[in-house]
């Protein structure tokens, strides 16, 4: 693949790699009005402060930016590639992505990044930088001063995140709630990392501790053979028999009512007997974006674990998918899939799900 990369700001303490994918931070409206990414050279022009910030800074755009909407498993290995082919050089990276699913990105780059010591922080805008009132040139400076923040030398962020709207949220815990407000993402089930007012306030005790020892290894295989099943109440044994009959799908997350609740009747815990019985990992949780899933609390969800079906805990939807095709890339099965899913590894869920 042909990067295009520019140097934008050569002189400063510390160094940051922004690396453009695309979204509607960098978009313009095409001849029918609707909106198209274009190139990153053109958001330069847009943000001159950007030679301001004391930071040395570097672009490496993807040859043709995308709409997150169309993010695929390569877009990842990519994204990942370029961190690693340049992490010796750069104190933080900065990836300017849609916010359509950053929060699967993140997800995913965070178990991706093993060993990862540096930050790199997603971010990207719910108005192209070219309107007036536009998000993008806040969230795109606020997210640089957070990557080249550092304590004698040593970042201060260690780990994938999301900063969006004076909020850095750990990447594996983000979602978008929300496609009309400026405040798009959250992470409920984690406390924020840090908070831009007049200064940037960060909560030391929730970020991942600095370990200058660690090195990075990217893990690059993934396994897109996952699916996803969201209960409703109504749902027909047709529906539920199609979707975990499908043969190339090895895990389904499913996503449950509450506190990780379905509906028991016999037919529709026979379908997911029949499907862990097939082989097929299932994977609990909560259609609610806080709390976590118990199961047991309720009779509906008792049955759950004497099938088999896995407690995702207070896990995301989009960590929790990621992780599947994660953990399936790494061929992991049997006793210790069903540890790692259950356990935090990045720090995506409460260490152990109930
Ligand atoms: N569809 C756009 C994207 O995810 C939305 C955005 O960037 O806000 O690329």
């Amino acid at each position: 693949m042909k990067y295009k990369i520019v140097n934008i700001n050569e002189s400063g303490e510390r160094s940051v790699l922004i690396i453009y994918t695309g979204g509607t931070f960098g978009m313009v409206q095409d001849a029918s009005g609707a909106l198209a990414p274009f190139n990153f050279g053109k958001v330069v022009d847009r943000v001159p402060e950007l030679k301001q910030l004391g930071i040395r800074l570097t672009v490496i755009s993807f040859p043709k930016p995308i709409d997150s909407s169309n993010i695929l498993l390569q877009d990842w290995k990519d994204m990942a590639y370029i961190i690693e082919e340049n992490y010796a050089q750069y104190d933080a990276f900065v990836i300017l992505h849609g916010t359509d699913t950053m929060a699967y990105s993140s997800s995913m780059l965070s178990y991706m990044l093993e060993g990862l010591n540096k930050p790199v922080i997603f971010t990207g805008a719910q108005m192209p930088i070219g309107s007036i009132r536009s998000d993008a040139r806040e969230n795109l400076i606020t997210a640089l001063e957070i990557a080249s923040a550092h304590n004698d030398g040593q970042p201060i962020v260690s780990e994938v995140c999301v900063y969006f709207n004076y909020l850095l949220l750990r990447g594996s815990r983000s979602q978008k709630l929300r496609s009309s407000t400026f405040a798009a993402f959250e992470s409920e089930n984690y406390p924020v990392l840090a908070e831009a007012g007049i200064e940037i306030e960060f909560n030391y005790s929730a970020l991942m501790p600095h370990n200058p020892k660690s090195k990075l290894k990217v893990k690059y295989d993934l396994d897109s053979n996952v699916s996803i099943l969201k209960i409703f109440p109504g749902i027909t044994e047709h529906v539920v028999r199609t979707i975990l009959n499908d043969s190339s799908a090895k895990g389904f997350v499913m996503e449950t009512f509450g506190s990780g609740n379905t509906m028991n009747f016999n037919w529709f815990l026979d379908c997911l007997k029949d499907a862990v019985n097939d082989g097929k990992t299932i994977l609990n949780v909560s259609q609610c974006i806080g709390g976590e899933v118990h199961q047991g609390r309720y009779e509906t969800s008792k049955r759950l674990n004497e099938i088999g079906v896995l407690s995702g805990g207070d896990i995301t939807t989009e960590a929790a998918i990621t992780k599947m095709m994660f953990l399936f890339g790494s061929k992991k099965e049997g006793e210790e899939l069903d540890y790692l899913l259950t356990h935090s590894i990045v720090g995506e869920m409460d260490h152990v799900a109930g």
